[in-house]
């Protein structure tokens, strides 16, 4: 195989510039896959020319013009062919009008669009030949034109390696190519079919070893504190709730109960829709862990969440003796020394906070359980950072709640090392949400129906729009609607506002007004999406409701249905299917399901946060997941499977020798 500096080309800066993208082989720059083809195969003629993308061939009118106006550059020329004509026009491109000359035939990529009234095509992009054209990533200090030469070298050369890992019978049992034509095919397609086969052969394998190596984790055997609970310790902590447990919580404590007198580390993800009571269980766990002798610490994604479940706790732990309290990023340094001596001393059985509760600072008596609440980006396998923190060098027991609901088989991919225990019922008692998705035309009448129930006590949550990227803008959004409010349709109602980055005394303010029932609309983004807990709000209304995901939205709707009374959520916005799956069905699992089926896991889990696994390419696909995990359960009880596994093995090793992503669970 050809080495990365006998490419043509590529100097020492240019060297390193890959190396600084992490590419120090070429199998590595192999694996820099496009991130998008062009499908220019087959010019279309001018005049059919939409707002979908396409390739053009023609001659260019008249010599092109170069412009400055407002403060950049722009170049203009029209394009014309026998169907007729489109103005071009480029934006900060100035070298493009020395490209191009008057009656020179051009091939371009792009599509119509209105600028200044007149279709026009802005910044196509100029092709040297019909094809399907790789977009690939953008390198800093590596030109793209570079970077497809480099490619192109290397794919020359492949043939006269072999580079496929699996043997040929089991290639072809599974519909898969060989590693190097998946390669060729990936950076040089000839037909979109090569690159669904590309991206077949390229993510069954990436998926194949993921699995293998999650599997082979052996978080399972890792050695933990002992934590010895009799049965009856679980009957009294139920005994001295105000509820009956449902049969789900109580299965679910007694998973628990049993990792933790186990001698292994408890790593174990609980799910339940919104409202199973997930935190009850988790409070069981504390009460286990506190009676044979040791610290639990609670960590909530926000200072709002942790501040409820330490409401919680006070109400439902503190009568059984066992004593809470809070570690804020907020609290004030005397507060926050006394807190840190409570915690040091072990006069706290419970510490609740946010990530902060891990800090380098904070000591621990002893340690022997950590809970993380709808904590997605700490993950259960962060287990470097606790063991810091346990009781003695054994690492705590893991506990996380998720009301993210995961299919069982992205369970399986994502979390194949963890248990998993699903609390599928909610507690009697509850209503059903309605929901209904409201037109434009029909929100006045919303608004009415607001209005008379706060007259009639009931309170209601009002999401503003989704701003993206930006805390300045989103106060500024749900500022305005706030101030246009008060001041329009909800005129004499007690309104409350909050949102992400509002002050944290401020936001303390308008949170326990709405507690209190003071304000009867809360005005908001999407900061009470987690753990808001008002069982007298009874309804929801969402602007703008399409651009959310349905999980979101699930989410957002749990906020109420909390008691007895009938409970609405109001999607703002036109019908259509999505939001229709929403008004059909109240189960988390099913909405989770379809959420991921339309959107793909890497968006619905948020593929930033779970690195390489779903950022890499194909593996979009929960066909596929499904797919390569039943082949990696027939390799293992196939006798012939012993050689793939082997495979595997060392492809796993060599890709996963830093271990694990960190990241887990969402
Ligand atoms: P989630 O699973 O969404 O975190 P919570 O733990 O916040 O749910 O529980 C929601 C509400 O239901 C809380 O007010 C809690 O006290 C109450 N609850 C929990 N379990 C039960 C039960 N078995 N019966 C009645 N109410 C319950
Ligand atoms: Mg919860």
């Amino acid at each position: 195989m050809r080495s990365l500096s006998s490419l043509k080309g590529l100097g020492p800066k240019r060297l390193k510039a890959l190396q600084e993208a992490g590419i120090n082989s070429v199998v590595d720059l192999l694996g820099v896959l496009p991130k998008d083809y062009l499908n220019a195969s087959m010019p279309i003629p001018i005049a059919q020319l939409h707002q979908v993308p396409a390739c053009v061939a023609g001659k260019i009118k008249k010599e092109p013009t170069s412009h400055y106006f407002g403060g950049r550059n722009y170049v203009r020329a029209v394009l014309y062919d026998s169907s007729g004509e489109i103005p071009l026009i480029w934006f900060n491109q100035p070298w493009v009008k020395n490209q191009l000359s008057m009656n020179q035939e051009i091939l371009l990529f792009g599509k119509a669009s209105l600028y200044q009234n007149r279709q026009s095509m802005v910044n196509p992009k100029l092709i040297s030949d019909t094809g399907i054209l790789p977009v690939y990533p953008p390198l800093a200090q590596l030109p793209g034109k570079v970077f497809s030469s480099l490619i192109a070298q290397v794919v020359e050369s492949l043939h006269d390696d072999d580079l496929e890992p699996f043997p040929d019978d089991f290639l072809h049992q599974y519909h898969l190519c060989k590693k190097e034509d998946a390669w060729r095919m990936a950076h040089f397609p000839k037909s979109l079919q090569d690159i669904e086969k590309a991206k077949r052969r390229l993510a069954f394998e990436n998926l194949l070893v993921f699995q293998h190596a999650i599997k082979n984790a052996g978080n399972k055997g890792e050695a933990g504190l002992l934590v010895k609970t009799l049965k009856r310790d679980q009957a009294g902590f139920w005994a001295a709730l105000p509820f009956e447990p449902t049969k789900a919580q109580k299965n679910t404590l007694n998973q628990i109960a049993k990792d933790l007198g186990s001698g292994r580390a408890m790593r174990r993800l609980v799910q339940g829709d919104v409202g199973s009571g997930k935190t009850a269980v988790a409070f069981g766990a504390v009460a286990l862990t506190k009676q044979a002798g040791f610290q639990s610490a609670l960590m909530a994604p926000t200072e709002l969440l942790a501040r409820q479940h330490y409401a919680s706790a006070q109400k439902l732990l503190a009568p059984l003796g066992i004593s809470c309290g809070l570690l804020l990023g907020s609290q004030k340094a005397a507060e926050r020394k006394d807190a840190l001596k409570s915690i040091e001393t072990g006069e706290w059985h419970l510490v609740i906070g946010t990530q902060a509760i891990l800090g380098a600072k904070v000591q621990f008596h002893n340690l022997g359980l950590v809970i993380t609440d709808e904590q997605h980006r700490f993950g259960v396998r962060q287990r470097g950072r606790l063991a810091g923190k346990a009781a003695s060098d054994i690492a705590p027991h893991v506990l996380a709640l998720s009301a993210t609901p995961i299919p069982r088989s992205l369970a399986l991919t994502l979390y194949g090392d963890l248990d998993v225990s699903i609390i599928n019922e909610v507690p009697p008692g509850r209503t059903p949400v309605k929901t209904r998705i409201v037109p434009e035309k029909k929100r006045n009448q919303m608004y009415e129906y607001l209005k008379e129930k706060a007259s009639l006590g009931e309170q209601s949550y009002l999401v503003c729009p989704l701003v993206e990227d930006s805390e300045t803008e989103e106060r500024k959004s749900a500022t305005s609607m706030y101030e246009e409010l008060k001041k329009g349709p909800l005129r004499g109602i007690a309104l409350g506002l909050t949102y992400g980055n509002q002050e944290e005394e401020r936001k303390q303010a308008e949170l326990s007004a709405f507690y209190e029932g003071k304000t009867k609309v809360l005005v908001s983004t999407t900061v009470i999406e987690v753990g808001m807990d008002v069982p007298n709000a009874t309804t929801m209304v969402v602007e703008d409701a399409d651009r959310f995901g349905l999980a979101q939205l699930h989410q957002l709707r749990g906020r109420v249905g909390r008691g007895s009374k009938e409970s609405w959520c109001f999607l703002l916005g036109q019908e259509n299917e999505r939001l229709l799956a929403l008004t059909q069905t109240n189960d988390g699992f099913l909405i989770a399901q379809k959420d991921l089926e339309q959107r793909g896991p890497g968006e619905f889990l948020g593929t930033r946060q779970h690195g390489r696994m779903l950022s890499a390419y194909g593996t979009g696909d929960l066909r596929l997941i499904e797919e390569t995990r039943a082949c990696l359960l027939d390799l293992e009880k196939d006798p012939k499977g012993e050689e793939v596994l082997s495979i595997l093995s060392n492809l796993s090793k060599e890709q996963f020798k830093e271990g694990l992503d960190p990241v887990a669970l969402d």
